[in-house]
């Protein structure tokens, strides 16, 4: 599997990647790990496409991945949410950059994957929620960054409120037509800058049932170390 991260990774840079932390960190770890065991053979992990995950979902073309990474900026250390935790594999890219990661999921059952997934790679800081990302995690707020992974109609203003001055985000936004936005955060004021169009699952809104949440942090790996993974 090393020559297919390499190869995608290769890729990557002919899309004009250029971070070479997200490169790094895109080539080290193993996303195949995180497409659930039977549906792993359906399609190639490593390819230039998104890969299913269940329950109608899928994980990011790597491309996609990398791109959002690099525009969040991320640096170690760096509290950073995501919406939409899926197989866990943008949240293992964020840990291995030695971001704080935080990362909700709405389908309990993908959560309970992605928590066993990640643990199982070392992993073993990365917080995770069952719960509707629309609220945010205003426990663990404000965030440098939030990368959203599903799309919302419209930027969910409990996640601009949740991001610190001086912190950025980025999400899919739209029906049909969705649009990457980066959304840079000035004290009470925010800039839009909008990106390239992209096609993601639908946010979708969540029940008051998943209110409280349920909040598990990795904590039973035996490899923890030091790095933040
Ligand atoms: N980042 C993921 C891919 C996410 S696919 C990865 O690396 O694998 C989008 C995910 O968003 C799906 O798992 C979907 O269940 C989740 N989602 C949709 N609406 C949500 C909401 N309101 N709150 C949290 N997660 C949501």
């Amino acid at each position: 599997m090393e020559d297919e991260r390499k190869a995608m990774v290769a890729v990557l840079r002919r899309y004009k990647i250029q971070d070479e932390h997200v490169l790094e960190a895109m080539g080290k770890v193993r996303r195949h790990v995180y497409i659930p065991e039977s549906i792993r053979g359906r399609a190639d992990p490593y390819g230039d496409h998104p890969c299913p995950i269940g329950y109608g979902q899928t994980i990011s073309q790597p491309f996609i991945v990398a791109y959002m990474t690099q525009r969040i900026e991320v640096k170690p250390g760096m509290r950073v949410l995501e919406i939409g935790t899926g197989s866990g594999y943008q949240a293992a890219i964020l840990a291995e950059l030695g971001a704080e990661v935080y990362s909700i999921e709405i389908v309990p059952e993908l959560a309970e994957h992605a928590r066993k997934a990640l643990t199982a790679e070392g992993y073993t800081k990365v917080k995770l929620r069952t719960g509707d990302g629309y609220k945010g995690w205003p426990e663990h707020a404000p965030f440098d960054a939030i990368i959203v992974t599903c799309a919302p109609d419209k930027i969910p203003e409990a996640l601009v409120k949740q991001l610190k001055d001086g912190g950025r985000m980025i999400l899919p936004v739209g029906t049909g037509v969705q649009q990457l936005v980066v959304l840079e955060k000035t004290g009470e004021t925010f800039k839009q800058i909008p990106d390239m169009y992209v096609r993601f699952v639908p946010m979708v809104k969540g029940k008051d049932a998943d209110d409280a949440g349920s909040t598990t942090t990795n904590r039973n790996s035996k490899n923890k170390d030091e790095s933040g993974k």
